[in-house]
């Protein structure tokens, strides 16, 4: 069954904030917008694994994870984890079309397009390693003996793999269940007991990493980002305030609800707290019990007070 279902990562909402909010002519606006589409692309290959699996039969208990953050010797990101009795199963997914060559030594993916384009990306087959390797330490300190393999899944079958190293597993999303269920296995090596407590460890210990605000992560200024309320009809961003509402200057249209996504840019961007002068600039408001209005029903964290109250968000609820 699935224990953590599938779940858009915060950080695809943030470069989304981000490639909106960064001025066209910052010299990492290719980079970031870079970044958004290979996260979308990275998101919908997950969602599309996970629906495979979501269907999937075994004639013993297993759970399956979606994007889990453990900690090891560092921290390690795995895209999907099984578990069962017999053995745990590490897939990294990759939605990369195109033709792909899988090179060692040192470890690269090239792809080339249909137009001849090539481009290159870190070879998933390191990274599929580390991960079993961290993950085989944390087993260690558990006591936990399970054989631990991994596949990488590309989503699509516009992936053709040309050429890749044999000793690696590389399946389609439509091979996932298949090849799951021929792996061989004799004697169970946990009960279902420790597989259960086993899966509560894994969700009490999973800590998305915090990469917020992206301007520090991403060492953008902040000065470069774009302040305002966006407009949910037509996306200009300085939407005007007028009584109990936001109206946009482009379009006509008024939202009474504008400001929550900016709010939410905010911290996945800009900065960790905001105060009521802050408040003011990023939103473009000229009185300050608006900006209290705001932050007081925004369902944020308070810090300090009266002139100095400070506001932040969790993120990672
Ligand atoms: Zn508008």
């Amino acid at each position: 069954m699935i224990a953590k279902s599938f779940a858009k990562s915060l950080h695809a909402d943030a470069l989304t904030a981000l490639s909106k909010r960064l001025r066209k002519s910052h010299p990492n606006y290719a980079y970031i917008r870079d970044e958004l589409m290979q996260k979308i692309a990275g998101d919908l290959g997950e969602e599309v694994v996970m629906k495979e699996l979501e269907n999937l039969k075994l004639p013993y208990k297993f759970f399956i994870f979606h994007n889990l953050s453990l900690y090891s010797e560092n921290s390690f990101q795995m895209d999907i984890l099984l578990i069962s009795p017999y053995f745990a199963l590490i897939l990294e997914v990759k939605n990369i079309s195109g033709e792909i060559e899988i090179l060692t030594n040192p470890s690269i993916l090239v792809r080339t397009k249909p137009n001849g384009e090539k481009n290159t990306y870190k070879s998933p087959i390191p990274q599929l390693e580390e991960y079993i390797y961290q993950l085989s330490q944390i087993f260690k300190r558990h006591k936990i003996n399970l054989p631990i393999f991994g596949a990488v899944t590309f989503a699509f079958a516009r992936s053709y793999v040309k050429s890749a190293p044999t000793d690696t597993v590389f399946l389609l999303s439509n091979e996932v269940r298949k090849f799951i269920r021929g792996i061989k296995t004799t004697k169970p090596i946990l009960s279902e007991d420790q597989l259960e407590k086993l899966k509560n460890w894994i969700l009490n210990n999973n800590k998305e990493y915090n990469s917020f605000p992206l301007s520090k992560h991403y060492s953008i200024n902040p000065l470069d980002i774009i302040t305002g309320v966006e407009c949910p009809t037509c996306t200009f961003i300085g939407m005007k305030k007028v009584i109990r509402n936001w109206t946009c200057p482009k379009c006509r249209n008024f939202s009474k609800l504008a400001h929550e996504q900016t709010i939410k840019d905010y911290f996945l961007i800009y900065k960790e707290t905001i105060n009521n002068q802050e408040c003011r600039r990023f939103f473009h408001l000229q009185d300050k019990h608006d900006a209290t209005r705001i932050l007081k029903n925004a369902n944020l964290i308070v810090t300090g007070k009266s002139r100095k109250t400070e506001y932040t968000m969790n993120l990672l609820k």
